[in-house]
């Protein structure tokens, strides 16, 4: 029998990274996919639908918390995101390993439900460092970052929680540890499956 794949979901404030070490971690191995998830925000600019997000309205959004689509879903920086539930089960059955980029509120809600998830915490070095992050990007409005920071501190606080935290501050070296942890995984034994 091909031995179930892993769930790994990497989460931690936003501008700690997370979204540039998963871009990593997928195109350096194949066997892990992507799970998209369903957001009320706005697509930046060279986001694609059904790639990045499946970008819906909130009527849309609402709908779909109502029959149940969704395996969490949480108001993140006063945007709708959630997780699909179709899919994550069946890749996992068929060795697929699957990564998340979720903030802690939905972090929290999956390790309720995907019994042998790994749970990684991507630590920014700071909170100015984020605060020059998010500005940097230039993808969000002053208001925006701001709110961002805001939410960052609480979630900082969560971090205890997680499997592992990898700080990024030097990205080579923030990559090296989660790749560490993703073949860490790989190589454990499961003794139920
Ligand atoms: P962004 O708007 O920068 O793409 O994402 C904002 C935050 O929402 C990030 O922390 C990201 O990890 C989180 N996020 C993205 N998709 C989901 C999801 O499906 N569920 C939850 N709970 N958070 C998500």
């Amino acid at each position: 029998m091909k031995d179930k794949g892993i769930a790994l979901v990497i989460s931690g404030p936003s501008g700690a990274g997370k979204g540039t070490l998963v871009k990593m971690l997928t195109q350096e191995f194949p066997n892990i996919t992507f799970s998209v998830s369903y957001t009320t925000r706005r697509p930046r600019r060279g986001e694609k639908q059904g790639i990045d997000y499946f970008f819906v309205d909130k009527e849309r959004f609402k709908e779909l918390v109502e029959r149940d689509f969704f395996a969490e879903w949480a108001q993140v920086h006063g945007n709708f995101y959630g997780t699909p539930k179709i899919e994550i089960e069946q890749r996992l059955d068929k060795g697929l390993d699957v990564i998340f980029d979720i903030d802690v509120q939905g972090a929290r809600k999956l390790k309720q439900n995907l019994k042998d998830g790994v749970f990684v915490f991507i630590m920014p070095p700071g909170i100015e460092e984020l605060r020059d992050r998010l500005e940097k990007r230039g993808t969000d409005s002053k208001e925006v970052v701001e709110k961002r920071l805001k939410n960052a501190k609480k979630e900082i606080d969560a971090a205890r929680e997680f499997d592992f935290i990898v700080v990024n501050d030097i990205l080579s070296e923030a990559y090296e540890r989660l790749r560490c942890i993703y073949i860490a995984q790989k190589s454990r034994v499961y003794p139920d499956r």
